[in-house]
């Protein structure tokens, strides 16, 4: 089976790799010199940076994406944070489960109701699942600002948008994956160690990757991708890890009904700013992350807790983030380096990076999901993530179901 994969993202290759590893003969087209995407490492003066993620996985070693990776023999390694995370809040940095002293009682009762709900598969139907996240929780929980501002600055790092535009059957379905698969973990070496095994996992199978060749064309009807410089690659599947809108424009929209195409145009992206800091110190708060509900960036943590070898010696990395509310960049980049340096103060700015446009946190926001409607021709990566499936944990999610529909596996027990 020729199969071809348009884009060496994380989905490309992690899709590529179980194909290359199942006999099809994988050809992966690359438009940039490099692979990875936004998920690999960004050598920057002695740091490594990264071209998008925090180094981190959503649910760590026990999450869909190192489940797979295991499956694929990948040599890597995932540390679990500890603890799962802590909150700013009132000034000082606590332990998550300090959080609760912040609820009423009532608050309290109505919360641990509503998370032995979600954890029953008692889930949100109908309008209740389509309301905002922030109106749900107000009429679950209640007003408290605790709790409203907290699931705020978790919405804003987990996914780069405010908890208003989450309808709430997303919301609870990422609290149900990370009551079921805990909280996040750091990579060893950084996003691009998870990338160095996928490609090599492609070549050891008789892959190639191909870079600095960008797909212009899809011929759905004959069956070949048309590059910029001419070439073309016949396949008998193609995956495409450019997003939805994206490869429907390589089809061209003739080749789709009408109410799909009604339906991708409520696709947008999220858009957020990652601050780097170096700090000259040993550790700052180890593998976790900080929340931090009262400030405008929603979060940071320290990659290089787990791997010394992320920063510049006898300093720490600490990346934050920040969900992009309005279109004064440069305010914001002001206000997230203020955070920084009020916290930190022996903090040294290395970069702020900007994610939007046609290079976003995600291509589809969480909340929003388009079921591909071809057979043949898949979309992988973070332009098709199912309910629930935070960041590159939901990508895998999105393989998992291509994979299920290549008949090369069944991953159930894995749905949300
Ligand atoms: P991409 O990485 O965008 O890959 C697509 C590839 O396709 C690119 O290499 C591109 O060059 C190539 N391409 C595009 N068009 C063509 C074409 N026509 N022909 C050939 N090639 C083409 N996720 C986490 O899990 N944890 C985090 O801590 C985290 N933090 C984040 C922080 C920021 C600031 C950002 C931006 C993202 C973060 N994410 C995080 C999200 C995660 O990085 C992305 O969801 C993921 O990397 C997207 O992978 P992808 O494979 O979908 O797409």
């Amino acid at each position: 089976m020729k199969t071809v994969i348009v884009g060496a993202g994380l989905g490309g290759l992690l899709t590529g790799a179980f194909l290359a590893k199942n006999g099809h003969k994988v050809t992966v087209l690359e438009k940039s010199p490099i692979i990875g995407g936004r998920f690999t490492n960004l050598p920057y003066n002695g740091f490594q940076l990264s071209t998008g993620a925090l180094h981190m996985i959503p649910h760590g070693e026990d999450g869909p994406l190192a489940h797979l990776l295991r499956l694929l023999g990948a040599k890597v390694k995932i540390v679990n944070s500890s603890p799962k995370g802590k909150i700013l809040w009132e000034g000082k940095i606590r332990h998550y489960r300090e959080g609760w002293k912040f609820l009423t009682l009532k608050e309290k009762a109505k919360a641990l109701k509503l998370l032995a709900e979600i954890k029953a598969n008692r889930l949100p139907k109908g309008e209740e699942a389509e309301m905002p996240a922030d109106e749900w929780i107000r009429e679950k929980i209640g007003e408290g600002e605790f709790i409203i501002k907290f699931l705020e600055s978790f919405t804003g790092w987990a996914d780069s948008v405010s908890l208003t535009e989450l309808p709430a059957i997303e919301l609870a379905k990422e609290i149900k994956a990370t009551l079921r698969w805990g909280g996040p973990g750091l990579i060893k070496g950084g996003c691009k160690a998870i990338i160095d095994e996928l490609s090599r996992i492609i070549r050891e199978n008789k892959g190639e990757i191909v870079t600095k060749k960008e797909v212009i064309e899809i011929d759905a009807e004959r069956k070949v991708v048309i590059t910029k410089d001419n070439e073309e690659f016949s396949f008998d599947v193609l995956i495409s890890n450019i997003g939805i809108k994206e490869t429907v424009n390589l089809i061209g929209k003739d080749y789709f009904d009408k109410d799909f195409l009604k339906t991708i145009n409520k696709i947008e992206p999220s858009e957020g700013i990652k601050f780097n800091l170096a700090i000259k110190r040993d550790s700052v708060i180890g593998n976790t992350v900080v929340f931090t509900p009262e400030l405008r960036i929603n979060g940071f943590n320290e990659p290089s807790a787990l791997d010394k070898s992320l920063s510049k010696k006898g300093y720490s990395l600490i990346m934050a983030h920040m969900a992009l509310k309005d279109r004064n960049i440069k305010k914001a980049i002001k206000e997230g380096w203020n955070d920084l340096l009020e916290l930190f103060p022996d903090g040294e700015p290395i970069l702020a990076q900007v994610y939007r446009g046609s290079n976003p946190v995600n291509r589809t926001r969480a909340g929003i999901n388009v079921e591909w409607p071809l057979e043949g021709i898949y979309v992988v990566g973070d332009g098709y993530r199912p309910q629930g499936g935070i960041e590159v944990d939901g990508i895998a999610l999105g393989v998992m179901k291509v994979l299920e529909k290549l008949k090369l596996g069944t991953f159930h027990e894995w749905y949300l």
